[in-house]
């Protein structure tokens, strides 16, 4: 099988022959039909993050295919189903974490395209638990996308806490950002979008962003503060300036939502203004299984459009220059079908 292999952080990924891999008993082989580009590979295929994953390796975690062989200890998914292949590729199943509903902040989780082999491959294993079953009628193109980007920001915005009044600022329209927007006004909030590049300027308006502010020529938090202020800002953009421009940006009592990963990312907090303006700074990283279904569930019921453009998985390192020239509108998805 094909598939594109990180050999070194400095060096481009190589396509490599590689065998057909086995299941074992716990696992399942999925034949990929599509694996969505997100900028997350970018950090991986860099070795950007503090933790970094070891050499060979295949990224991809917005994985989608059909289950071709399944190990007998494999209970939930059978031969013949969709499923989709999300960065939590397993988690223990015990700790306070997992039986908590924070399966995403388990200690001995492993993650697809990083620690365990990923979908930018014709074929992957996965966890027969921890893959999550796509529903009918939706297409793996889309559903690929809404494995990270889509599930990710779906979370993001829960924890957002945006609903019918509040104003909510999403920065950086790209991957994440696009469906960040959508389902921000799914949960009823006055929508800001934030980005630096036309095209993505265009698609926030398209997408129905009740304001649009470009970051290279406006001052994000004063626009923001005319408006009253942003209860709450979901920050998707591979920059510490948008960071702090976001943080600018809230109102008291305001929530910020740190999603992007830049290497060395930092926010320096103002800590007189953050007590008296009753500031929430929080994390959140990818979603669970179960956040993961609730997004398929909206995407089968027409509430998101997934913008994406198919390409081949021999266009790999291009289009990884792509994504990192801000060049791609919303996201690239490997057609491997
Ligand atoms: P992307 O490249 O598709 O989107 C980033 C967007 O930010 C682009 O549209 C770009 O034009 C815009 N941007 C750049 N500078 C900006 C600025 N100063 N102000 C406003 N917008 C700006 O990337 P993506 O795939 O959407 O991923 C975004 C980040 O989220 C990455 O760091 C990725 O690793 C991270 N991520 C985190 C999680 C998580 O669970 N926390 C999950 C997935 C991805
Ligand atoms: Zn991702
Ligand atoms: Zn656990």
């Amino acid at each position: 099988m094909k598939a594109a292999v990180v050999r070194d952080f400095t060096a481009p990924l190589v396509i490599e022959d590689r065998p057909l891999p086995e299941p074992a008993p716990h696992q399942v082989r999925v034949r990929i039909e599509a694996s969505g580009l997100c900028h997350t590979d970018l950090h991986a295929a860099h070795g950007d993050w503090p933790v970094t994953p070891q050499p060979p390796f295949v990224p991809g975690h917005e994985g989608v295919g059909i289950v071709e062989a399944a190990g007998d200890q494999v209970r939930h998914v059978r031969v013949g189903d969709r499923v989709a292949i999300p960065w939590l590729a397993d988690a223990c199943g015990r700790c306070d974490h997992c039986v908590s509903g924070w399966e995403t902040l388990c200690l001995e989780q492993h993650n697809s395209g990083y620690s365990v082999d990923g979908a930018h491959a014709q074929y992957a294993l996965a966890h027969g638990d921890y893959v999550v079953p796509v529903p009918d009628g939706v297409d793996p193109l889309d559903a690929a996308p809404l494995s990270c980007a889509g599930v990710t920001t779906y979370k993001a915005v829960k924890v957002s806490g945006a609903r019918p009044g509040t104003r909510v600022l999403v920065s950086g329209i790209g991957g994440l950002g696009h469906l960040a927007l959508q389902y921000a006004r799914i949960a009823g909030a006055e929508t800001v979008a934030v980005d630096v590049t036309d095209d993505k300027l265009a698609l926030a308006r398209e997408l129905g962003a009740d304001h649009v502010i470009d970051a290279r020529t406006q001052d994000v938090a004063a626009e923001v503060q005319r408006l009253g202020g942003a209860d709450a800002a979901v920050s998707l953009a591979v920059s510490n300036e948008s960071f702090q421009a976001a943080y600018g940006s809230l109102r008291r009592g305001g929530t910020l939502v740190l999603v992007a990963l830049p290497a060395g990312g930092r926010l320096e907090l103002p800590v007189f203004d953050t007590v008296l303006n009753g500031i929430t700074v929080v994390g959140s990283i990818v979603g669970t299984r179960q956040d993961l279904a609730d997004t398929f569930r909206l995407h089968a019921l027409g509430r998101t459009r997934v913008i994406r453009e198919s390409r081949r998985l021999e266009e790999v390192n291009t289009c990884m220059d792509e994504l990192l020239a801000g060049k791609v509108t919303a996201r690239l998805v490997f057609d491997l079908r």
